[in-house]
């Protein structure tokens, strides 16, 4: 029974995706589901990312957090449409939050929408959420055991942000280690170093969100 419950949420979850994805194909939008632990830095790297590419590139923001507008306001604060989802607790976000979020922002004007889900590694990357990419971000400073211990956020994901790499010298963490747990889990997956703190590696990311945006 409790199988079957889980299954009927996920279902469910599948079909509002279906739709937010087919609406924002349609309005030509990219969307990208940001996911990782708490304090990877996702934004501080949304921070960086939006100074650095909101005249190039109109995009909008969809903050997840369990409670607080802080990042929310963290976002607003670079001028660029960002809406707010309090989950009041909930672990992660769900396709119907972001389809009430998705009436709050101009669609019209934005090319790219990234969503930064609440922080936590394990059922994120289980609801879609109508993204065309998932995307994981992993820290320094977390250890490069992460991805053998959340081995079906890795599986999921195309794209790995290893982000804080200026805390590299300071750490024990194994670049080595970390690429071949990563490739053993996804041999596809691709992998970009960056500092959103430095700016180091940061232009691989962009170009990757460029690429992304003039896709079909
Ligand atoms: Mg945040
Ligand atoms: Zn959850």
């Amino acid at each position: 029974m409790q199988i079957k419950v889980v299954a009927n949420v996920l279902k469910a979850n599948r079909d509002v995706a279906s739709e937010n994805r087919a609406l924002l194909k349609e309005l030509g939008i990219k969307v990208v589901n940001l996911i990782s632990s708490p304090g990877a830095g996702k934004t501080t790297l949304l921070e960086r990312t939006i100074a650095d590419l909101k005249e190039e590139l109109p995009l909008a923001v969809i903050e997840g957090d369990l409670m607080t507008t802080r990042d929310g306001e963290r976002i607003g604060r670079h001028g660029v449409p960002v809406v707010q989802i309090n989950t009041g607790g909930g672990c992660h976000l769900d396709a119907a939050m972001v389809k009430k979020a998705l009436e709050e922002l101009p669609l019209k004007e934005i090319k790219l929408l990234i969503i930064e889900n609440v922080g936590n590694l394990v059922c994120p990357s289980s609801f879609d959420l109508g993204e065309d990419e998932k995307v994981v971000i992993i820290s320094v400073p977390e250890g490069d055991d992460k991805p053998a211990k959340y081995p079906v956020t890795f599986r999921r994901t195309r794209l790995c942000l290893l982000n804080k790499i200026d805390l590299l010298p300071y750490s024990n963490f194994n670049v080595d280690n970390f690429y071949r747990d990563v490739r053993a889990l996804n041999p596809e997956m691709k992998v970009l170093q960056v500092s959103a703190l430095t700016g180091e590696g940061m232009e691989a990311w962009y170009n990757y969100l460029r690429g992304l945006v003039q896709s079909n």
